[in-house]
């Protein structure tokens, strides 16, 4: 059920501190067909409606490359999204679940994420298809979606294929 900032039953609110102890760049602006949240998708499709990724004008060479994939991840911030709830109740019947067990635009940092669909780059615009933000989103960043891109640096140590151990409890 879309939230428009409203609290739930069973659900419960802390004072955050103030937001403004981390850095982040807005690098550009999502245009979406989306201005309601009642509208937009929970999770972006992709099979869905065209999106363009406008990327800031000292931003646009780093898209260099970025065309040699099908697909992207899109990290954005989710802008008019409250950031104070530790338990949410997306059903809004009552039931309640830890914000970090969720993927709701509700979070204390309200990063987004999507998997897109590249159609093509053009002009500082990334035209794409899977988003699930509303019209006039900051973008964050754009990276190559994991399981395409292969590392481009030679291996070094801490690569290790087996992977690492557990850390010990203090
Ligand atoms: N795909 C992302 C993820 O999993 O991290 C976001 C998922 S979140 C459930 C998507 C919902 O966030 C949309 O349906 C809409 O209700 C809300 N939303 C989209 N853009 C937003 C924005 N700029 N500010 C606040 N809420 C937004």
């Amino acid at each position: 059920m879309v939230r428009l900032n409203e609290i739930r039953a069973g659900e419960v609110a802390v004072e955050p501190p103030s937001p403004t102890d981390a850095g982040l760049v807005f690098i550009g602006r999502i245009r979406t067909p989306w201005t309601d949240r009642l509208a937009c998708p929970r999770q972006g499709r992709a099979d869905g409606p065209a999106c363009r990724i406008e990327v800031f004008a000292p931003w646009r060479e780093a898209l260099d490359g970025v065309a040699l994939y099908a697909r992207l991840e899109v990290l954005y911030w989710l802008d008019r999204s409250r950031r104070d709830l530790v338990r949410q109740s997306p059903a809004s019947d009552g039931t309640a679940r830890g914000t970090f067990s969720l993927r709701s635009p509700v979070r204390p940092n309200p990063i987004g994420t999507s998997i897109v669909t590249l159609i093509r780059v053009e002009d500082g615009i990334v035209h794409v298809r899977g988003l699930d933000c509303l019209d006039g989103t900051p973008l964050l960043d754009i990276k190559p979606d994991r399981t395409l891109f292969t590392p481009l640096a030679p291996p070094q140590a801490g690569d290790a294929e087996t992977g690492g151990g557990e850390i010990a409890d203090a």
